[in-house]
């Protein structure tokens, strides 16, 4: 049975990695199996990579990691989209969106006839769904008394790399229980049948393990030197090789940060442009074979220009990489995970999102016995060898279906012998049927179909009508879903904070939330069932209080600080509990030992005051002294009690908002 094991790299795929095996295997004293993660103080890690999917929502979760506790320290902000510009013509208006959300409706019936037929003048993401207004506003996907991870639209997250991985450092050693070295690997040494036995290190130790990881980056430590599992080059299809990374200060602390990750393409790559909370990560990834370092790094000048006049001040970091995979990433005893599994140019941000399905398959399918171990190896290779396939005819879409052709970096990627035949099928497909999950598409497929439509119907690519696919009960499905959309954008769309407004909410101090509060009125606050929790965090702040006839302390919610305290698209709200009910959650006398008394002394803008005493939040510190057993009953319920105060702040924001208009 793997009981040990070593992860070697300390950068965003050996933390995140580490991180997920320690959550699900590491439980204090019960702990089944130990990771190791040792990494060099003289490598540094590759520090980009500041995009994600929504898939890092449940990796940090997974994690024990609370949101805001990641925002504060990752300067991180929230993702929705990618914005393509200038890819299909090349044009100043030339844009379309890939939303992280689905179209309305998508998993009942396919908008894309009903798209065609009647709404073309609209753009594809425009139609089908609220996230492209969203992005357009610069919107949040959530207000700053949403429960944590929640959010009306499907949200990934911008983030500082360097930052993001200092955090995981601290929160996998601090609280999951990582063992972390730091040491150089110079040496690998083996069993008779091939499998690694142990790593030594220039510092002098032996590292033993039963399973290592391999996350030392491009240098490949394992998977390559001393494995030497051939690289499979993708460079005759994806011929971007180098990036120009740089750091943009805000005009002023307060810019509006937008939703979406925005892409304008180039000559010969394109440029990324970052919303961090502190700064923009800007960067510009081209092709080598068709573009200097020089001309490039003028192109890249030439965008900064217009909001930032010294470009010459900015520092500019390049990079270059071999885009493509290994044939293999498991082998033996030994997974290769993050850039030493491969690397493609960042346009979809897939990077990460492909660390985390690999540290999710170790752990799901970790194996019991040496034997299992060349199974799952075999099942492993076969499923990502799969993904990469997958990964490359989606970028490499997105170069097909555009009409430039001003340079050779253009018409190059139009030439047949580039585009994967896999793709040539699809798209051959496609013009007789929209992409659709129930057709062609594998589970493993990292991209839904949904994904294929965005990039295909954003860029103008035509599907013939199929009478299939306008059969007239499917067109009454898909209006009711447009129809979905239309009052959705009505209700949904004033009630959002702008990017800015929800960071600097979430992230203000939480010493300037102090209030004091606790009325008894009746009416004034509900007993939250079990099953309730979620949807009562969504809607009023919960706390603790000590019932009156019963003694014991129990979860309820305040209720009536501000006359709209509903979150958008709530359903009803359940009236679980009032005074002299029963069903609500109570906590044992070890738990209540964590609360912490709370006294809101509320003074609304029209000078109204509203006391509230007798209630009670979780202490955070006392909270990481409990036991991990204990922790771990309550850990979603205390986590969501955490930002209680700070959406009693929301709520008395928009009640004084109310009461000025
Ligand atoms: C231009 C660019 C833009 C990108 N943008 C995105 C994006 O938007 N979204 C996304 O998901 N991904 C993106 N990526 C990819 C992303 O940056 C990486 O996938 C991610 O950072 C993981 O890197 P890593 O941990 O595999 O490697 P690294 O960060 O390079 O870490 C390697 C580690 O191995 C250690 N090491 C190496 N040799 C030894 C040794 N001998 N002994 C001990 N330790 C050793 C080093 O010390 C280091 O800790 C981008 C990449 C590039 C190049």
């Amino acid at each position: 049975m793997v009981k040990s094991i070593v992860v070697v790299g300390g950068g965003a795929a050996g933390w995140i990695t580490a991180g997920l095996l320690a959550a699900k295997y590491i439980r204090g004293a019960e702990a089944s199996v130990s990771v190791t993660l040792v990494e060099s103080e003289n490598i540094g890690i590759i520090g980009v990579g500041e995009g994600t999917w929504p898939t890092m929502v449940d990796t940090l979760r997974k994690m024990g990691i609370e949101e805001v506790e990641f925002i504060r320290n990752c300067d991180a902000t929230f993702k929705q989209a990618s914005k393509f510009r200038r890819w299909t013509t090349g044009e100043e208006d030339d844009s379309y969106y890939h939303p992280f959300s689905l179209p309305q409706g998508f998993e009942e019936v396919s908008l894309a006839a009903e798209w065609r037929d009647n709404h073309r003048g609209t753009p594809f993401a425009t139609a089908v769904g609220l996230q492209a207004d969203l992005c357009d506003r610069k919107c949040a996907p959530k207000q700053v008394s949403s429960p944590e991870y929640a959010s009306v639209e499907n949200h990934g997250y911008h983030l500082d790399a360097g930052k993001f991985t200092k955090f995981l450092t601290a929160h996998c050693r601090g609280k999951l229980g990582v063992k972390h070295i730091l040491a150089d690997v110079v040496s690998v040494n083996t069993a008779e049948n091939g499998d690694i036995l142990s790593l030594t290190t220039q510092q002098g130790d032996e590292i033993t393990g039963d399973l290592f990881i391999d996350c030392s980056g491009s240098a490949g430590l394992l998977i390559d030197k001393h494995y030497q599992v051939p690289f499979l080059s993708q460079k005759d299809v994806l011929f971007i090789d180098s990036a120009l990374a740089v750091q943009v200060p805000y005009e002023h602390p307060d810019a509006e940060i937008e939703s979406a990750t925005l892409s304008t393409a180039q000559t010969a790559g394109w440029i990324w442009d970052i919303g961090l909370s502190s700064r923009r990560g800007v960067g510009h990834v081209f092709s080598s074979r068709h573009i200097s370092d020089a001309e490039a790094t003028e192109q890249l000048k030439d965008y900064l220009r217009p909001d930032v006049p010294d470009v010459e001040v900015l520092s500019f970091r390049k990079l270059s990489f071999q885009p493509g995979y290994r044939a293999k990433f498991w082998v033996n005893n030994c997974v290769a995970v993050g850039m030493s599994a491969g690397f493609i140019e960042p346009l979809e941000a897939s990077a990460l999102v492909m660390v985390e399905l690999a540290a999710n398959t170790i752990s799901q399918h970790l194996p019991a016995s040496r034997a299992a171990m060349d199974v799952v190896a075999k099942k492993y290779n076969e499923t990502f060898l799969f993904r990469w396939q997958r990964v490359i005819d989606f970028l490499k879409l997105h170069y097909v279906l555009s009409r430039r052709r001003d340079s050779a970096f253009w018409r190059d990627n139009q030439k047949a012998e580039s585009i994967p035949e896999s793709l040539q099928d699809l798209l051959t497909l496609w013009r007789h049927q929209s992409p659709s999950n129930n057709g062609f598409l594998s589970p493993y497929d990292l991209f839904p179909a949904a994904s294929y439509q965005y990039i295909l119907y954003g860029m103008g690519f035509r599907t013939h009508p199929n009478p299939l696919e306008s059969m007239p009960h499917l067109t009454a499905a898909a209006r009711t879903q447009m129809d979905k959309v239309k009052e959705r954008k009505v209700k949904v769309l004033p009630r959002l904070p702008g990017n800015r407004e929800l960071i600097n909410g979430l992230c203000r101090p939480a010493a300037a939330v102090e209030l004091n509060l606790v009325k008894t009125t009746s009416g004034s606050w509900r007993r939250v069932a079990p099953d309730d929790v979620d949807q009562m965090a969504n809607h009023y702040p919960l706390f603790f209080r000590r019932d009156s006839v019963t003694a014991q302390f129990e979860c309820i919610a305040l209720v009536g600080l501000a006359q709209d305290e509903t979150l958008i698209e709530a359903p009803e709200i359940p009236v679980t509990g009032g005074e002299g009910e029963t069903s609500g959650i109570t906590l044992s006398p070890q738990e209540e030992t964590l609360l912490e008394p709370v006294k809101l002394d509320i003074a609304f803008s029209d000078k109204s005051t509203l006391l509230i005493t007798g209630l009670h939040v979780v202490n955070r510190e006392k909270l990481s002294g409990l036991s991990a057993r204990n922790r771990r009953r309550r850990t979603a319920l205390f986590q969501t009690m955490q930002a209680s105060l700070q959406h009693v702040s929301a709520l008395i924001e928009m009640r004084n908002r109310q009461l000025m208009s």
